[in-house]
Parts: structure tokens; sequence; C-alpha cells
């Protein structure tokens, strides 16, 4: 984990796409670092990132109780508008990949008016087999995005970006979950309060009750890492 702001990550990643290559950025949180003790090839897809993010409050709570604090979130959602946000200052070619049909196009939309001069290339649904993902990444690397957001949901987003980094060549690929629902509108963040409270994964769990897998993960996180193994 880098322990970094929202601002040095977005720094960071304007200094990636500057010094040229072909760059991952790993937005983490605690199920992600749950599965990654099962799952090899999502572990080694962490460990080989350029920059990996504290996305949740348990990852910083984690952080805390490690000794290692870090002040804030730097989150999958947080990162798609500053850099959309950046790209209207600077040209950023960006890509979105990802979620039902028609609500990445929608995300592409409402961003374009939310930053004016925001420069996204293209957009497509993120519902299509294994099997296909050369062929999408061709389509996808024809646009030449500097910056590709990929919302498939961990870890089949971290793993699809390393699968075709080599056939899309982004300057850098994000894995970003369910942002894209997100910035359509189809699914609220959680309010203000609740981010406070640091309740937020509560709020997800009531829109979208089939997460429950998902917040399984934080007690074994938390016990991972009261055991000092994560
Ligand atoms: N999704 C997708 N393709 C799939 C499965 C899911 O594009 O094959 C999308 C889904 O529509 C949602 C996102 O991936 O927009 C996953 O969001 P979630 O918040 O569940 O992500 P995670 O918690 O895994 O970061």
């Amino acid at each position: 984990m880098d322990r970094v702001t929202l601002i040095q990550a977005l720094d960071k990643i304007e200094s990636l796409i500057a010094s040229g290559g072909v760059h991952h950025v790993v937005t983490a949180d605690a199920s992600m670092i749950v599965d990654a003790q099962t799952d090899t090839e999502l572990a080694h897809i962490i460990e080989s990132a350029s920059l990996v993010t504290p996305d949740s409050n348990g990852v910083l709570w984690a952080a805390r109780r490690l000794g290692q604090p870090i002040s804030e979130r730097a989150s999958g959602v947080d990162l798609v508008d500053g850099l959309c946000a950046r790209s209207a200052q600077n040209g950023y070619r960006i890509y979105f990949l990802g979620a039902a049909p028609g609500i990445a196009e929608l995300a592409a939309e409402k961003m374009r008016l939310k930053h004016p001069g925001c420069n996204i290339v293209g957009a497509r649904n993120g519902f299509f087999p294994a099997s296909d993902d050369d062929v999408i990444a061709a389509e996808v690397g024809e646009l030449k995005p500097d910056i590709l957001f990929v919302a498939m949901g961990i870890p089949r987003q971290e793993k699809f970006i390393a699968r075709t980094a080599p056939i899309i060549q982004a300057k850098v690929a994000i894995g970003v979950g369910g942002s894209l629902d997100v910035y359509s509108g189809r699914v609220k963040r959680a309010p203000l309060l609740c981010q406070k409270l640091k309740i937020e994964w509560l709020w997800r769990l009531l829109q979208n009750p089939s997460k429950w897998r998902k917040t399984l993960k934080l007690p074994q996180f938390m016990l991972l890492v009261l055991r000092g193994k994560a």
C-alpha cells in the first residue's frame, strides 16, 4: 500500500503518465487484500503495481493499527473525478470500460458536463466473456487512451488490466469497481453522514444486498490484521 493522500495519488498518476511506459494503479480495499491471501495472481498484480492506493476505511484502520497511519482514502471514485478534472486541463485521453450496458456512456456524458473539456475518448460496458478480452482490448487500444478506467469488479478488472496491458498500452490503467455506476447516477454514493461515520459498507449493502459476500470479508480482514498477517 502506498501511503498517499488523494492529491498525492493524482500527482503520482500524472508523473506516471509523463514518465512513459504502461502502468497499473490498484485501488485496494479490505476485500481485495483478503482475496489476495489465496489468489496468487491477484497478489502478484498488487505487488507489481506502480501505485496501490487506500480505497477503503478498513485499509485506513489497518494502517493505523499497524503503526503506519494513512491520513485519507484515495478511492477509485475519487480518482475518476480527480483525473477527469485534470483531463479538462491537460487533455488526457480517458476511456471508461465497465458496468452494465449504457452506464459507462452515461457516466461519460455526466463527467463531460461536470468537467467541461474532459477528454473521454470512448466508453463501453463490462459485460463480455473473458474469451473476448483481446478483441475488446484491441478496440480500446485503437483509441490510444492515456488513462483507462476499468469498472468490472475485483478481481476481474485487475486481471483484465494485467492481461491486456500489452495490447491496450494505456499509460495508466486503474480498476475502479462501482465508480461508473455512481457517476452515471444509477447508484448513489453513501451520504456524507455515512462517510463520516465510516459505515459506507452498510449503505452499499442496503443498496445492493447481493454484496453480502463482500461485506463478510470485512471481519475476515480485521482478523488478519489483528493476527498480524495482512
Ligand atoms: N461488472 C462488469 N462486468 C462484470 C461484472 C460486473 O462490468 O462481468 C460491473 C458491475 O456492473 C459494477 C462493477 O463491475 O458496475 C462492480 O462494482 P462493485 O462495486 O461490485 O465493485 P467492487 O466492490 O468489486 O470494487
